[in-house]
C-alpha cells in the first residue's frame, strides 16, 4: 500500500490543474489516469474539435475564393486530404498532452496510468493499463491510501438506447478522427457538438442534415443570438429538421427514420449518424456507489468549495454537472488544491463564460435580458451590430452583434452576449468586466483600439447610456 496526501482520479482539465497547483503548494499528489492526461478536453473534445473547425473553415474559404471572390483572389478548385488533416490535429493533441505530462513531472506529481477503483473514501486500487508512464508491474493492482480523494472523472456521451454507438452511428470521438469523409451525414442534436461538428463536416463538403427535438437550434441560448447561425446553416445547405424525433436506422442501415408530431415518418439517406444529444457525468464503473455520496440528479452534489457529502472527498468538473466546460473544471481544480493546502477559497465566479464555436461564433457571459428579468432585476440592454464596425467589414464578417445587459439603477453590468465571426476572443473582456463589477460608464470610458471588433463592446455600453457614436 502506497500513501499519498492527495489522490486524484482523472487527468482531464479539472484533475491535472488540481494536481499541478497542489504540487506547487507542496502537497504530495498522485494522479491516476486511464488514458492520456488532458482528458476529454485535450484528447477528444475542445482542442481536436477546434482544430477541425479551423481546417474546415480554411477549406471552405478557399472553395469560396475558387468561385467568384469579391476580394479579387482567384485560384483553382482546392481539395482536402482528411487523413492529413486528422494527422495535423493529432499533432496538436500530442504536443499539448505531452506538455501537460511534462508539467506534472516538473512539479513532482506521481502519475499512475491505470483504471482507479474506489475501495473506500481513503483507499483506491489501480489496475495498471500499461504505457510508458506506468511505474507498476503490468497486471498487478496497486493500492493507495490517501488523506484527500479528489474525483475528476468527467463525463461520457449519452447514447440513444435504440441506436447505440457502433457502425454508422458515431459519437463526437469518432467524428473527430474520420478515416474518410462520408457523402451524407445526419447529426442528432443541434446543441454544442451537433452544430460545431455539423458545420465542420458541411464545410468539408459533406451533405449534412441536423435533427433536433426542440423547435430551434441551440435551445439553451436566446433566439436573437441564434438567428445568424441559423442563417449561416441555410447558406451552407445544411438541412434542419426541428421538432423531430429519431426513431432508428432503416433495416439496410443507410437511412435514418425521423418523425414529427402528426406527420408521417420520413427517411434521411445517411452514411453516418453523429449522435450528439448531450453528455452525462461519469459515475459508474469505478466503485463510486460504495461511498453513497449525495447526488444532484445524475451529477455528484458538491458545495461551493467542491466538497462532496463525505469529509475529505472532493469532486470537480463534468462529474459535478452543468455547465460541463473545461474552464469551469480548471477553476474548480485550482480551488480544491488551494483548500487542501490550507488556503481560504470558494467557487463563486461572477460568471462562467460559454462559447459556441459555430460560424458565426456565440459567446455568453452572465445574464441575458430575459434571465435578468426572471431574477427580478430591472435592466437596460443595448446591442451594437457588427454591420456598423469597420474592422468587421474588412474581415467580411458583418453578421452579428454585441449586447450588454446592466442594472437600470446603478448601471452595474450583469451580462454580455455576442454573435459574430471571431467573437470567442471577446469573452475575456466580458468576463473581466463582470468579475471586476464594471459599470456601463467604465466600459464606455475605456479606450478600445481602432479598428477592432472590441470597439463594438464600447459602443454597446455607450448605446445603453443613450449616446452611441457610430450608429
Ligand atoms: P474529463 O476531461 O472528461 O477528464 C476525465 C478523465 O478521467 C478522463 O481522461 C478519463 O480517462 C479519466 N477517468 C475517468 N474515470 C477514471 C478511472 N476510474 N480511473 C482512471 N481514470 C479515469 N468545453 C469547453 O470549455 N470548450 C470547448 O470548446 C469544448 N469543446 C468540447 C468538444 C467536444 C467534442 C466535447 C466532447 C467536449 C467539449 N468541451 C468543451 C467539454 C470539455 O471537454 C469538458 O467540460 C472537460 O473536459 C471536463 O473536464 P473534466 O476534468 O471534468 O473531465
Ligand atoms: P447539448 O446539451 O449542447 O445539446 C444536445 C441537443 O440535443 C439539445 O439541443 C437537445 O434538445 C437535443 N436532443 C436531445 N435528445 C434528442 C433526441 N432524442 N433527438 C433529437 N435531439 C435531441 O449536448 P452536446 O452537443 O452533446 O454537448 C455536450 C456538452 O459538451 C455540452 O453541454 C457542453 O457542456 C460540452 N461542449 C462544449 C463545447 C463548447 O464549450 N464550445 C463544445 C462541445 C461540447
Amino acid at each position: 500500500m502506497q500513501t499519498t496526501t492527495l489522490l486524484i482520479i482523472g487527468g482531464g482539465p479539472g484533475g491535472y490543474v488540481a494536481a499541478i497547483r497542489a504540487a506547487q503548494l507542496g502537497v504530495q499528489t498522485t494522479l491516476v489516469e486511464a488514458g492520456n492526461v488532458g482528458g476529454t478536453c485535450l484528447n477528444i473534445g475542445c482542442i481536436p474539435s477546434k482544430a477541425l473547425i479551423h481546417a474546415a473553415e480554411e477549406f471552405h474559404k478557399l472553395s469560396d475564393y475558387a468561385g467568384d471572390s469579391p476580394l479579387g483572389i482567384s485560384l483553382q478548385s482546392p481539395g482536402v486530404d482528411i487523413v492529413r488533416t486528422v494527422a495535423w490535429k493529432d499533432g496538436i493533441v500530442t504536443k499539448l498532452t505531452g506538455g501537460v505530462a511534462a508539467l506534472l513531472k516538473k512539479h513532482g506529481v506521481q502519475v499512475v496510468k491505470g483504471w482507479a477503483r474506489i475501495i473506500d473514501g481513503k483507499t483506491v486500487e489501480v489496475q495498471p493499463s500499461g504505457g510508458p508512464d506506468n511505474a507498476t508491474e503490468m497486471g498487478q493492482p496497486q493500492r493507495f491510501s490517501c488523506e484527500h480523494l479528489l474525483l475528476a472523472t468527467g463525463s461520457e456521451p449519452v447514447e440513444l438506447p435504440f441506436m447505440p454507438f457502433g457502425g454508422p452511428v458515431i459519437s463526437s470521438t469518432q467524428a473527430l478522427s474520420p478515416a474518410s469523409l462520408p457523402k451524407q451525414m445526419a447529426v442528432v442534436g443541434a446543441g454544442y457538438i451537433g452544430l460545431e461538428l455539423g458545420i465542420t463536416y458541411a464545410k468539408l463538403g459533406v451533405k449534412v442534415s441536423i435533427v433536433e427535438a426542440q423547435d430551434r437550434i441551440l435551445p439553451a441560448y436566446d433566439a436573437e443570438l441564434v438567428k445568424p447561425v441559423q442563417a449561416a446553416l441555410k447558406k451552407l445547405g445544411v438541412a434542419l429538421h426541428l421538432s423531430h424525433r429519431v426513431s432508428g436506422l432503416t433495416e439496410s442501415g443507410d437511412g435514418l427514420r425521423i418523425v414529427a408530431d402528426q406527420n408521417p415518418e420520413t427517411v434521411l439517406p445517411v452514411e453516418q449518424v453523429l449522435v450528439a444529444v448531450g453528455r452525462r457525468p461519469r459515475t459508474a464503473g469505478y466503485g463510486l456507489e460504495t461511498l453513497l455520496l449525495e447526488m444532484s440528479g445524475s451529477a455528484l452534489r458538491i458545495d461551493d468549495q467542491c466538497r462532496t457529502s463525505m469529509r475529505n472527498v472532493w469532486a470537480i468538473g463534468d462529474l459535478t454537472g452543468e455547465p460541463m466546460l473545461a474552464h469551469r473544471a480548471m477553476a474548480q481544480g485550482e480551488i480544491v488544491a488551494e483548500l487542501i493546502a490550507g488556503k481560504h477559497r470558494r467557487f463563486s465566479p461572477a460568471a462562467i463564460p460559454a462559447v459556441c464555436f459555430t460560424d458565426p461564433e456565440i459567446v455568453v457571459a452572465g445574464l441575458a435580458p430575459d434571465e435578468a428579468a426572471k431574477q427580478g432585476l430591472d435592466v437596460v440592454s443595448a446591442a451594437f451590430p457588427f454591420a456598423a464596425n469597420g474592422r468587421a467589414m474588412t474581415l467580411e464578417s458583418t453578421n452579428g452583434f454585441v449586447r450588454v445587459v446592466a442594472r437600470r439603477d446603478n448601471h452595474l453590468i450583469v451580462g454580455w452576449q455576442a454573435v459574430g465571426r471571431g467573437v470567442s476572443e471577446l469573452s475575456a473582456a466580458f468576463s473581466q468586466s463582470l468579475e471586476m463589477q464594471a459599470r456601463l460608464e467604465d466600459v464606455a470610458g475605456t479606450i478600445h483600439a481602432h479598428p477592432s471588433l472590441g470597439e463594438a463592446i464600447q459602443e454597446a455600453a455607450l448605446r445603453a447610456l443613450g449616446h452611441a457614436l457610430h450608429i
